[in-house]
């Protein structure tokens, strides 16, 4: 079987984290810092980091219309998830908060209990955003506080987290699975 070729956006951001746990999930990881390198990529990360850094820069390099062109699976984690929604790229039928939980409890971890797994997943919370209104269509994983902070929209996951800050390679590879299934129905 082919590796999947996966992109990182890595304009900014905790994007080699995400290309180190591809890599160990067998993935084939590529750093995308301009439009032409989402060519013929089977999915893609946006990673943490600050979302109007995320913002300007993706503008200044085109990535902003080459991103709502793309058409495979997307992973959006934290800043990667703020982007995504109604009020940035638009490509999630969702309105996130930015830096939601507050000052005094800016960055925390938990367990998670997360729809479909069995067991819960260990989750990093940097100045995380929170989902303050879903479409339909949204899929909720998993809360903290009532508020979603994993979701499944089609072909996007997105999480308020950071799971590529742990050893748990679980979320990395539900998203792989996706892309998998992506493909089978392109072929
Ligand atoms: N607070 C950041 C923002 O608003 C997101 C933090 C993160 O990605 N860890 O973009």
């Amino acid at each position: 079987m082919e590796p999947l070729r996966i992109g990182v956006l890595a304009v900014q951001g905790n994007f080699r984290e995400h290309v180190q746990m591809l890599r160990r999930l067998g993935a084939e990881a590529v750093e995308v810092r301009k439009p032409d390198q989402l060519d013929g990529l089977d999915g893609l990360i946006i990673p943490g980091g600050e979302s109007t850094t995320f913002t300007r820069l993706m503008h200044l390099y085109g990535l902003d219309e080459a991103i709502r062109r793309f058409d495979r699976p997307v992973f959006g984690t934290c800043a990667g998830m703020i982007v995504l929604d109604r009020n940035h790229l638009g490509l999630v039928d969702l309105v996130v908060r930015r830096n939601a939980f507050g000052r005094q409890v800016a960055s925390f971890e938990t367990d998670l209990d997360v729809a479909g797994l069995s067991t819960p997943v260990r989750a990093v919370f940097i100045r995380a955003p929170w989902v303050e209104e879903v479409g339909p269509g949204v899929e909720v994983l998993a809360e903290v506080a009532g508020r979603p902070v994993l979701i499944r929209d089609g072909r996007f996951l997105l999480a308020a987290f950071h799971p590529e800050l742990t050893d748990d390679t679980r979320l990395h590879e539900l998203f792989l699975e996706s892309v998998r299934e992506a493909d089978v129905v392109r072929a």
